[in-house]
């Protein structure tokens, strides 16, 4: 009898625990590229991992608390633009469309967000509503 591993939330092949779940709950390994920081965020949003995204969040723009609401569930990313953000920059920009669901109402969430590198960590700075 095999288990089939947890397909990871953020829409990549490889399962949850060699994907995003390298980044989150108490792993100090961080995201490499800005893209795999967003999609770890994504994944934190689906799994109500508060930690990881307070710890993702830029010091400059995070908030001193976050909320997540439990009647959205996360359905589906799709990332359709990166510029920067990859292993050797400080900067980047992901263009994602986030789909969710709240009982029967389906929504997106379509943003630009905006990442900066600090000592070999990358943050989430903010984002522009698409
Ligand atoms: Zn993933």
């Amino acid at each position: 009898m095999s288990v089939s591993p947890r397909p990871c939330p953020c829409g990549l092949s490889e399962p949850f625990d060699a994907c995003c779940g390298r980044y989150l709950g108490e792993s100090d390994t961080v995201a490499p590229t800005a893209e795999a920081l967003m999609r770890s965020r994504y994944t934190a949003f689906a799994r109500g991992d508060v930690e990881h995204l307070l710890r993702t969040w830029h010091p400059a723009t995070r908030p001193t608390t976050l909320t997540l609401d439990p009647s959205i569930r996360w359905t589906h990313l799709e990332v359709l633009d990166r510029v920067g953000g990859g292993i050797f920059d400080t900067d980047g920009v992901v263009e994602f469309r986030a789909h969710h669901r709240e009982g029967q109402q389906r929504g997106i969430l379509h943003e630009r967000s905006h990442f900066v590198r600090e000592a070999g960590q990358w943050f989430y700075r903010d984002g522009a509503a698409r």
